[in-house]
Parts: structure tokens; C-alpha cells; sequence
């Protein structure tokens, strides 16, 4: 591990955060590094491992400077993806290495880059002007690729129950489709999963008129479904959409007409809905759907991932503006993409989300141009300045 790096220089911090092998569930050195790293500039450094039933033990990282408001939280994860097959790699997945003034490793968007970017942006704002008022908090999570049991849910609990509260949080995901600078996350459409069940009765296909072939009601509930969107999107997010995923009857046999039939979804929602009203959506599709006397079910799973959007005006306008002051551009709005850790920390407080340009994330030779991650950091400073009012 190498602590000897300027603590104020994103790309030797991203290097030494991308030697540590943090695959989840380990923590791989990457937590010592950025521990060591914000103690030594002052923070109070927590460790909290969480364990739970089941699922690996998992060491997560809060560290806070100041005990004031506003309380700029910054949310991100150091444990990465597995390499594949490292021998794919045109460069050691873990060996931080720069070719051609682009940073290649395992994590080098996804995330360990962006933490560089906010750290390095955070630790040159304490060095020049300090810390008149507010707090500056950095909440990092080793599980956010894995199960996601051990790790933000918890650690947001956890701080909680200090009685700490935050004023706005900052995500550092990568998620920028093109360019640093192209959009900002305000907020994220829901994830809903559940399964259908089409009841018929049971019989020989040889005697049809004896049985209840609950494919025949599927035909017809899944053109239902199909036949017109759930809506036509809105302001900020794109329509709502479901998906059939799987369809299953059990059946091993050719004569036999089975009983039920069994069709999971995912739906991704935007903020028109509520598991509520998708679950009676479908119901309601597939009670005119279907053939009398063919019954049905629907099962939703928890709903983990409701839709949320943050409307707070000052953490969208300081983010909007800091990335105006860097790149000339206004950055725009979007809601796009799966779901991610904000979805658990809106809970708590408003929450965007915004970091590299995600191309390469999960994928082999990932990488990161150097001057990505210094651009990112202006606009991170540029956001720590505005946030906490410093005269510039
Ligand atoms: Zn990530």
C-alpha cells in the first residue's frame, strides 16, 4: 500500500485505491488506503463491519470532518466486480497502471476513481481554506456489487442512530453516458419483479374438452399486457415499461395438459406509479383477458427499488452550476439506467448522483483517461466550494 502519494492528486490516490484487489465481499486493503488517507487530513474515521445470515461479512468506511451544517455527504463503494479471465487483460486488472495517459484497472470507473476524484477535491479544498462551517462526511460501502445486505442500507442506519443527520449526499457512480459533464442522476425509475399465475385444470391432451389449458389464458392475458404501454412517460423520466422474463409450467410430459402456468416479470416504473398500482394494473388487464372460468394470481416481490426523484433545488443547482463552471456546459437531467445505493440513501436525505463516464464499467480493460478523473475533480471542488458557501 502506498501512503507516501500527494493526498491532493486524484490520479495517485485512484492508483493506490486500484492495486487493493476489492472484490466483494473483500475489502482488499482499498478501506485501510482510504481510512489512513482521510485521518491524515483530519476526518474521524469509523470501520463498521455488518454481518448478516447468510451472506459474507462486509467492512464499510464512515469518515467525517466538522460537526456542522450543511453536512455534504459523499456515498460510494470500494469493492469492485470479478476480472474474468485476467489473462483478457491487455494490463494487470490490479496494477494501477497508466498507458498513453489513460489509468487501467479493475474499478477504475466503478468507483474507485470517482472516490479518487471527490477525495483529492475534498482534501485540496480542507488544505486551502479549511473548514469555516459545515461538515464533509465520505460513506463507502465494500458491498454495493454483492448482495447489498451488509453494506449503505446498514451503514445509513448505523449513522443514523449516532444522530447524525446529512444535509444533501453526493453518489459518485459513473454516469456520464459520453462525456464528464453530459448528465447528472436525480433520480432513478422503480424496479418491481412478481409473477403471474394462470390457473386451468389438469387433463389428457387427448380429451381437451375435459381440461382447462391455462396456456390458452396466457396467450390472451400476455397480449393484453403487450397492447398498450402502462404510460407515455413524464417530465423526467422516460414511460414505464414491463417485461415477461420467464414463462413455466412445470410440465416434463408431451400428454398431459397442465394445471397453471407461471409468468415472471420485471416492470421499471417511473413516478405515475406504486407497486399498488401496477399490481392492479395487471390485475385488471388480465381479468378482461382472460376466459371465464380461468383463474389467476399475482404475486409481487418486496419492492426494493420504489421510483424516487429529487427536487432539491440547491443540491441540483451547486452540482449543475460546479459542472457550468468547468466544462461551459449546463449538464442534463436524467432519471435513465438500473437502480442504485440512492435509492436507499433518499431516505435519509436528497440525493444525485454523478461521476465518470461509465463505458468501460464491468467490462475487461477498464480504464479511465487521466484527464477524466482531473476533470471531474474541478467540478468536485467546484461543488464542495458552493455547497458549503466558501468565498471564493
Ligand atoms: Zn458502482
Amino acid at each position: 500500500m502506498k501512503h507516501d502519494v500527494d493526498s491532493t492528486d486524484p490520479v495517485a490516490i485512484a492508483r493506490s485505491l486500484l492495486t487493493c484487489p476489492s472484490i466483494t465481499p473483500h475489502e482488499g486493503g482499498a478501506l485501510d488506503y482510504l481510512g489512513t488517507l482521510l485521518s491524515d487530513a483530519g476526518f474521524e474515521v469509523h470501520r463498521v463491519p455488518f454481518s448478516d445470515d447468510n451472506t459474507p461479512d462486509i467492512d464499510n468506511l464512515y469518515a467525517r470532518i466538522g460537526s456542522g451544517s450543511p453536512h455534504i455527504c459523499f456515498a460510494g463503494h470500494t469493492d469492485v466486480v470479478p476480472v474474468g479471465d485476467e489473462a483478457d487483460w491487455t494490463h494487470p486488472p490490479f496494477g494501477g497502471v497508466i498507458a498513453d495517459d489513460i489509468l487501467h484497472g479493475r474499478g477504475a470507473v466503478d468507483m474507485k476513481g470517482g472516490i479518487a476524484a471527490y477525495a483529492a477535491a475534498a482534501l485540496n479544498h480542507l488544505r486551502e481554506h479549511g473548514l469555516e462551517k459545515g461538515s464533509l462526511s465520505f460513506l463507502i460501502t465494500g458491498d454495493e456489487e454483492g448482495p447489498a445486505i451488509n453494506g449503505t442500507i446498514k451503514l445509513l442506519q448505523w449513522v443514523h442512530d449516532r444522530g447524525e443527520r446529512f444535509d444533501m449526499c453526493l453518489v459518485g457512480e459513473p454516469t456520464n453516458p459520453e462525456t464528464i459533464g453530459d448528465a447528472i442522476k436525480i433520480g432513478r425509475r422503480g424496479s418491481q419483479n412478481g409473477a403471474i399465475r394462470i390457473l386451468g385444470k389438469q387433463g389428457h391432451v387427448a380429451y381437451p374438452d375435459r381440461a382447462i389449458n391455462p396456456m390458452r389464458g396466457l396467450a390472451k392475458a400476455l397480449t393484453s399486457l403487450f397492447d398498450e404501454p402502462l404510460d407515455q412517460g413524464t417530465d423526467h423520466f422516460q414511460p414505464s415499461n414491463l417485461e415477461i422474463v420467464s414463462i413455466d409450467t412445470g410440465n416434463t410430459t408431451f400428454n398431459v395438459i397442465p394445471s397453471e402456468v407461471r409468468a415472471t416479470f420485471n416492470v421499471r416504473y417511473n413516478d405515475l406509479w406504486t407497486p399498488e398500482a401496477i399490481e392492479d394494473w395487471i390485475s385488471a388487464k388480465l381479468s378482461s383477458a382472460l376466459p371465464d372460468g380461468t383463474g389467476f394470481d399475482i404475486r409481487m416481490e418486496p419492492a426494493l427499488s420504489r421510483v424516487f426523484l429529487t427536487r432539491d433545488e440547491t443540491l441540483i443547482g451547486n452540482l449543475s452550476a460546479a459542472i457550468e463552471d468547468v466544462t461551459g456546459h449546463k449538464p442534463a437531467l436524467s432519471t435513465g439506467g438500473g437502480t442504485s445505493d440512492a435509492r436507499f440513501i433518499r431516505n435519509y436525505c436528497p440525493v444525485v448522483e454523478f461521476g465518470l463516464v461509465g463505458q468501460t464499467m464491468h467490462q475487461t480493460d477498464e480504464c479511465v483517461p487521466v484527464a477524466d478523473l482531473q476533470k471531474l475533480t474541478l467540478i468536485y471542488a467546484a461543488f464542495i466550494r458552493r455547497s458549503l458557501n466558501t468565498d471564493l
